[in-house]
């Protein structure tokens, strides 16, 4: 038999690794450039047709997948600068790892001007983080205690939020966070996109986006070793 080449590509065909490929702004295809981010790695692939779409998401894939810039790229489009709330919460497990994924945003974020990214995290004086947050925030990284902590003093408000992000989740299940995400995810806007990023697939990660995640798509590569 002869293959039609007029034919579109078969539903199997393989997803684009080309950013281009994506809705994303001119701007931000050059930064990615700039940052030597040739091709999407495969959960990025995987994840940001979905995501940039708006569905909300469990991905799963092994540490140094680049799974930060899969959720940093999606809540990037659709920040408003113009906008002076609190529209992106990514909850993590540790303040270094919360660092870490600001600085990726913050990277990520050169092309847009006055991106103001707030890390807030346990161990750090509160009285500092209440007067940032006072000058305003579009986008707050942070440990589930400190948050939690800000909204129940109402320093942190969160009725502008269109994204949620669950970074690491299953260490943050094993740090004993389940709670205090339960409690911040309680108070985010029910209409909001929520993102669940982890290295392992445990069936406490099952639990949790049942009941925080709205028909979600899953993504979820190969095992970790
Ligand atoms: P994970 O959260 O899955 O552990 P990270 O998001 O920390 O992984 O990414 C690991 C490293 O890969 C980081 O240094 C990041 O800058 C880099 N990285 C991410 N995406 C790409 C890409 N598409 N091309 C090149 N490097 C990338
Ligand atoms: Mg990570």
């Amino acid at each position: 038999m002869t293959a039609d080449l007029s034919s579109p590509p078969a539903p199997t065909a393989a997803l684009s690794r080309a950013f281009a490929d994506l809705p994303l702004s001119p701007g931000q295809l050059a930064v990615l450039q700039q940052l030597e981010y040739f091709e999407m790695t495969p959960i990025q692939a995987a994840s940001l047709p979905l995501t940039l779409a708006g569905h909300d998401l469990i991905a799963q894939a092994k540490t140094g997948s680049g799974k930060t810039a899969a959720f940093a790229l999606t809540l990037l489009s659709r920040l408003n600068p113009r906008h002076f709330g609190v529209q992106t919460l990514v909850l993590c497990p540790t303040r270094e790892l919360a660092e870490q994924v600001s600085q990726e945003i913050r990277r990520l974020a050169r092309a847009q001007d006055n991106i103001k990214i707030l890390s807030l995290c346990g161990g750090a004086p509160m009285r500092a983080q209440m007067t940032s947050l006072e000058h305003g925030a579009h986008i707050v990284v942070g440990t589930p205690g400190r948050i939690m902590d800000h909204l129940q003093r109402e320093s942190l408000k969160l009725d502008g939020l269109n994204t949620l992000v669950l970074d690491e989740a299953d260490r943050m299940l094993d740090m004993g966070f389940i709670e205090d995400i339960e409690w911040v995810a309680s108070r985010c806007p029910p209409g909001r996109q929520t993102l669940l990023f982890s290295a392992t697939y445990p069936d406490g990660i099952a639990k949790l986006a049942a009941r925080f995640l709205r028909n979600p798509q899953e993504v979820k590569l190969a095992e970790t070793h």
